[in-house]
């Protein structure tokens, strides 16, 4: 019998390579196969009289060859096989190249499906190489709707059809049922049988439509039952009790008062670190939203409970900024806040280790490295890890996997709207600062194309006098990179800005320099030495330079929105008015639409929102090799999804009975591979 795990060389004419090339896609198994949905589809239901078919369009007709077909050698190595159709409409002139065997398969007087796209006039139409069938064996490739499927070399869409069709028939019928009945029943979900057979082979639009609707929430409520699991497995890891202190002593430390979002965060925070649990959260917030003074709090509060903190940045420089800010909200209450970073001198480190091993130490500020080295900690109870990228959860437990389990912050600049947080995240709690400080203002945006680059330049020169500092951002390092000629390259376009404004000081800085090089250009450039800094988006990671009030980005089309207003971010930090440039000369409506986002907007939590309605759902799960089945994976699936599993856990927290077992086994699977998390 065949099962779900049966190898796919079980089907007939699926021998050893054919097996390897499907393999190169991850297609293994009968249940690969079944999984392995078309990337898109091609209607070919709609049957037309000939006369009625539009210039270009395509279509099928229902027609009769009308005389013998005609085979021609035009010239060497290109045969033309000619015939002439007709419907009771009318009729068609079909050509078909180097492709001589039609000829004995189209027999006069039989009659045809042929798909195709129409040419010629209205009066006289063509087609080019059809794809047909005989009216009594047609439903193959005509009549229907055809899935598409990602191919790689050996592999045609052809094969996958038929091996994807064999799998059907041999286990479309064992497909577990992993949606509880009831669940199935609330949200009128098609059957799991009915599911996979139509997304591979939907009867018609509305099947396919119940197909992927089906699909996609099954794949969204597995995922949101194992965020429920992860949930359950961190309420039982136990994590240092920080009672909670009055924060009005902190707080009336403070040159300013904290705004409410703050105010909530670090409730939120204080509240987890009491409950004898670990808290495991994240805190998301726009660039400038102010979240270093709530891990500041955090460090405060654990300060007074008695215990250590660590607070990692993902650069030396970084870690240097937010050495020297912490210091100065911290350092008024005694609390010693020492930096370690691997280019310190082994002598400075070595005390650094020594006074956090003896407790005299109360925060250390570091890079990512801080916890992977051979540091010893007296009682360290709380991480916050600023980190300006996502960070996977897998890297996130082996960084606080060792020995004790502190309290785990996270702070993120990459706002991302909540409901789909929860899924990214999923180890995470999530606490969201919605709201600036006050006073501050925007960015003023412009989205440009190549004809302003002269008043461009006026513009550069004019902050610079001003006494301003420029960060210009280009997608890549050197020409002839990715053979793209068109893009600016960072090193090149530094030059020309040198070779422009030849009394200035442009520096260049790349993902390929060495990290001491680049820190040193960075540095520069904070320190006020150089005016314009043309870099690739290794600025994303925030370094703090006041003084820029002016961001330009070349091919501004190659950048998401949420990288875009993180690259802006980085200016408008000081009191000067500042302002970002993106450049670009794309002929793409849809980019425009996307850069003119940014010049209306902001509020980097609406900026988030719209790159995931232009980017889909599927590519913020990092599932975009599912293609078009995650069009229908809306926010409010993700909603519906994990308050369904929400509820689920809460009745049954250990999902059990029979009609689980497959979900169980299911959520077990996603497990195996990583205990304590997964991938
Ligand atoms: P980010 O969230 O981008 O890390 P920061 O923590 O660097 O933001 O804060 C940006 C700036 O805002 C800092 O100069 C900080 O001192 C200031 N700031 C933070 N909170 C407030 C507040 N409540 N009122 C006024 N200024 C604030
Ligand atoms: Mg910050």
């Amino acid at each position: 019998m065949p099962e779900l795990t049966t190898d796919i060389r079980y089907i007939k004419g699926i021998g050893e390579k054919r097996a390897e090339a499907l393999g190169r896609l991850g297609i293994r198994t009968l249940g690969d196969l079944l999984c392995y949905f078309p990337r898109d589809y091609e209607d070919r239901t709609a049957v037309r009289p000939i006369a009625e078919l539009l210039p270009d369009e395509t279509a099928c007709v229902r027609a009769m060859v009308a005389a013998e077909p005609r085979l021609t050698h035009v010239r060497r190595g290109m045969d033309l096989v000619k015939l002439r159709i007709v419907d009771e409409s009318g009729g068609a002139e079909v050509t078909f190249f180097n492709q001589s065997y039609v000829r004995d398969r189209l027999v006069p007087g039989e009659t045809y499906i042929f798909y195709g796209k129409a040419g010629g006039t209205l009066l006289r139409k063509t087609f080019t190489n059809p794809v047909f069938e005989s009216e009594a064996s047609a439903g193959t490739l005509t009549g229907r709707i055809l899935p598409l499927y990602r191919l790689t070399r050996g592999v045609s869409n052809r094969l996958v059809m038929t091996a994807a069709e064999c799998a059907l028939d041999a286990c479309g019928d064992v497909l577990p049922e992993l949606l509880p009945a009831e669940i199935a029943e609330r949200y009128a979900l098609a059957k799991v049988g009915f599911a996979y057979r139509n997304i591979h082979f939907p009867a018609d639009q509305e099947s396919l439509t119940l197909a992927k609707r089906r699909i996609a929430f099954e794949h969204l409520f597995v995922r949101a039952c194992a965020v429920q699991k992860m949930r359950q497995m961190q309420q039982k890891v136990r994590g240092q009790y920080i009672p909670t202190p009055s924060m009005e002593e902190f707080f009336d430390s403070l040159p300013f008062s904290p705004t409410g979002a703050q105010r909530r965060a670090i409730d939120e925070m204080l509240c987890d670190m009491a409950s004898g649990r670990r808290m495991s959260r994240i805190l998301q917030g726009d660039v400038g939203s102010g979240k270093t003074l709530v891990a500041a709090a955090l460090l405060w509060a654990v300060q007074k409970a008695g215990y250590q903190s660590a607070f990692m940045a993902p650069t030396e420089i970084l870690a240097q900024q937010h050495w020297k800010t912490l210091q100065e909200f911290l350092a008024p209450f005694g609390i010693n806040v020492l930096l370690l970073t691997g280019s310190m001198k082994a002598r400075e480190k070595s005390a650094v280790k020594a006074a956090l091993a003896g407790g005299s130490c109360h925060v250390v500020v570091g890079t990512h490295a801080l916890l992977t080295e051979d540091v010893a900690f007296y009682n360290l109870a709380l991480t916050v890890t600023d980190e300006q990228h996502r960070f996977g959860v897998a890297q996130r437990s082996t960084l606080h996997g060792k020995g004790a389990h502190p309290h785990i912050l996270v702070m993120s600049a990459t706002p991302i709207p909540r409901t789909y947080a929860l899924v990214i995240f999923r180890d995470l709690a999530v606490s969201v600062l919605d709201e600036l400080p006050p006073g501050r203002e925007k960015v003023d945006t412009f989205s440009v194309t190549e004809s302003y680059r002269a008043r461009l330049n006026g513009f550069i020169r004019k902050q610079v006098e001003e006494g301003h500092q420029v960060f210009v951002v280009c997608p890549k390092i050197e020409d002839g990179e990715e053979g793209e000629s068109r893009l600016k390259s960072a090193s090149e376009h530094a030059e020309e800005l040198q070779k422009l404004f030849p009394e200035l000081t442009v520096a260049c800085v790349h993902g390929r320099m060495k990290p001491k090089e680049k820190e040193a250009v960075m540095a520069a450039f904070a320190a006020g030495e150089t005016n314009i800094l043309v870099s690739t988006t290794v600025v994303e990671v925030g370094v703090d330079v006041p003084n820029a009030t002016l961001m330009v980005v070349e091919n501004a089309e190659r950048f998401g929105l949420s990288q875009l207003h993180q690259l802006r971010g980085r200016v408008g930090r000081g009191k000067a008015k500042s302002y970002c440039v993106l450049v670009s000369d794309t002929a793409s409506e849809e980019t425009k639409n996307r850069l003119h986002v940014l010049t209306k907007t902001n509020d980097g939590f609406e900026i988030a929102r719209a790159d995931f309605d232009l980017r889909g759902a599927g590519d913020i799960l990092g599932e975009a090799q599912h293609g078009r089945l995650f069009d229908l994976a809306t926010l409010e699936m993700f909603r519906t999804t994990q308050s369904a599993a929400e509820e689920l856990y809460k009745d049954n927290p250990d999902l059990a009975g029979e009609e689980l077992a497959p979900l169980r086994a299911r959520i077990a699977g996603l497990f195996a591979a990583n205990e304590g998390t997964w991938n």
